[in-house]
């Protein structure tokens, strides 16, 4: 029976599109197989803030950051703790991603017309030791443009292909299954859906009007992770993080369904690291939902005060922007799903930001004029404005007694005493005279300011939260949020998965989050962002390569 391509490529995100067109830019002919329709083309990348870990670039270098590949190595070898012994694929790709970021990634990118905004974010900060978690210095590179312009280049190149025969599209067609004779995945098969023309991220229905199989002499699975499913998110929940939360929001459109996962491992691929996952704490309802249960994750500044949902403050160093998983941790801890930012309308005009493309129309819109409003600081962003008198989770008043017990009663009890939160903010608000205090929140603070890019954008002057000058206060019920998978399939540096019985399945391959970013979890238990959208990148890149020259 003749091939109908070389490569066959399942899933048309990011990881499938970079895979497909390192394919068909080294002469091969591949069909991309997508469940969805034409409209969700990038599956979550388009949806993504676009934010990317690169190492000693321009950008942090004209910012005054050193940056180096040994302490963006050790930063990540700190974050991933590494500690099993099928950790050996996802520590080579660690190393080799990280490599990347300070290499070819951003050239690479560039020469397809990448750009990307000058001020560069710190994510995940930290707080421990130098060889602990976070990142030593900022990194977090924003796409100008956010996520459809990491999309973009690769829409455009897949476009090219199709014009010229190399690539084939197939929208619509689930794959069910793998095919694979005498022990060689050779092909797969599955189900045509209906037509829908749901709009992009919107759930789409599952009505089937066929089916189908294809053949060629390798399949890369570039499906994407669970997130989307919260019963597997809960199935495979690490007893370490405590009970998986009964009430979660959904970070991902419903597409992010696993189901694929089920299907390749069914078939003999080699799945490890599924405890390993990656959920924000800070996740509030959409006011206006794309997808089921949507939820947006905020992406604090350095300021506002945590507290559980019993109204204790996060212990040191749990501030935001700081460790995700401890943060989460501590929260499952509390038997509660739910924790509270307090904070002043000066910290979130300057703080706050939304991670998602939708909800940032001055980068994804490339707007020089709307981003500068950032820095002028005369009110929050747009959409954080609307979230703040829309957003179920946010309440506003102009003193404490009147936001407590606003508090309580959105969460339906008592559990927040308003004398028990007065005095914990008044002590704070007691250290931020001095540069030089104890309080750790306060002293980080006063270190973000030293960076100007936080300076800028990022952290608000210091100030007293009870301060009438800086209100009116704000608190905002955080919720926790479902995201990325950090285990995958076990896979080479080429990306060829592993079989359960420890060899090499032939003509398998998997890209993307389906193989937790490369190796099947080259995070480790942790990341440090920006690092999602890059794994698609570099594992998209080195398959989509690796399977071109193994098609001869
Ligand atoms: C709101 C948001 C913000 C984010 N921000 C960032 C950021 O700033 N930086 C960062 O690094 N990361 C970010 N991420 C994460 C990043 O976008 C994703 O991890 C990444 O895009 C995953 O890409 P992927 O190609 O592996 O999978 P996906 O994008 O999930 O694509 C997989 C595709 O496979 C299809 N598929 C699945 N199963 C089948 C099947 N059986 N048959 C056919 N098709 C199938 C799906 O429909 C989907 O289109 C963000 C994500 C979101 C949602």
């Amino acid at each position: 029976m003749a091939d109908d391509a070389d490569v066959i490529v399942v899933g048309g995100g990011l990881a499938g599109l970079v895979a497909a067109t390192e394919i068909t830019d080294a002469g091969k002919r591949v069909i991309v197989v997508e469940q969805e329709g034409e409209q969700s083309l990038g599956g979550q990348a388009f949806w993504s803030f676009g934010g990317l870990f690169l190492v000693d670039s321009p950008e942090q270098r004209r910012l005054g950051i050193k940056d180096s590949f040994e302490l963006a190595l050790q930063d990540w070898m700190g974050t991933a703790g590494f500690d099993r012994d099928e950790d050996l694929w996802p520590r080579r790709w660690a190393e080799a991603y990280v490599a990347f970021a300070a290499g070819e990634k951003r050239g690479w990118l560039r020469a397809m017309g990448h750009r990307i905004f000058p001020v560069v974010g710190w994510a995940e900060r930290g707080g421990y030791d130098a060889m602990g978690h976070g990142n030593s210095v900022p990194r977090f590179h924003v796409t100008w443009g956010t996520g459809p312009g990491i999309v973009a280049p690769f829409e455009r190149r897949a476009r090219d292909a199709l014009g010229n025969g190399n690539l084939v599209f197939k929208f619509r067609h689930r794959v069910d299954a793998l095919s694979i004779t005498g022990g060689t995945v050779d092909g797969i098969a599955g189900s045509i859906l209906a037509p829908d023309d749901a709009e992009r991220g919107k759930s789409s229905s599952r009505n089937i009007i066929g089916d189908f199989a294809l053949r060629a002499q390798a399949v890369i699975v570039a499906s994407g992770g669970i997130g989307g499913n919260h019963d597997l998110v809960r199935q495979n929940w690490p007893k370490r993080l405590g009970d998986p939360p009964k009430s979660m929001i959904s970070g991902v459109p419903e597409h992010v369904d696993g189901r694929m996962i089920g299907i390749a491992e069914q078939a003999g691929a080699r799945l490890i690291n599924r405890d390993r996952m990656w959920h924000y704490v800070e996740g509030i309802q959409n006011w206006s939902p794309i997808w089921p249960r949507h939820g947006i994750r905020i992406l604090p500044g350095p300021s506002p005060m945590w507290f559980d949902a019993t109204g204790k403050r996060l212990p040191s160093p749990l501030y935001p922007g700081s460790d995700t998983l401890g943060q989460l941790h501590y929260i499952t801890s509390t038997g509660y799903d739910y924790s509270w930012f307090v904070l002043t309308q000066s910290i979130i005009k300057k703080e706050f930001a939304l991670s998602g493309s939708e909800q940032n129309p001055d980068l994804t819109g490339k707007s020089w004029l709307m981003t500068a409003r950032r820095a002028t600081n005369k009110g929050a962003p747009a959409p954080v404005e609307a979230f703040k008198s829309r957003g179920a989770d946010f309440i506003v008043r102009d003193n404490l007694a009147d936001l407590v017990s606003a508090m309580n009663a959105l969460v339906g009890d008592d559990l927040l005493k308003l004398e028990h939160l007065k005095t914990q903010i008044e002590a704070r608000d007691r250290e931020i005279e001095n540069p030089f205090v104890k309080d750790t929140q306060v002293m980080n603070i006063h270190n973000a300011r030293k960076y100007i890019g936080d300076r800028l954008i990022r952290t608000a002057r210091p100030h007293r939260i009870l301060d009438p000058a800086h209100g009116p206060l704000i608190a905002v019920k955080l919720n926790i949020l479902t995201r990325k998978t950090l285990g995958g399939f076990e896979t080479d540096l080429d990306g060829r998965v592993f079989g359960r019985d420890g060899n090499i399945m032939p003509g398998l391959y998997a890209a993307g989050e389906a193989a937790g970013f490369g190796g099947g979890g080259m995070h480790g238990y942790r990341s440090l962002e920006g690092t999602f959208l890059g794994g698609c990148l570099f594992s998209g890149r080195n398959v989509g390569r690796a399977a071109a020259k193994a098609v001869g």
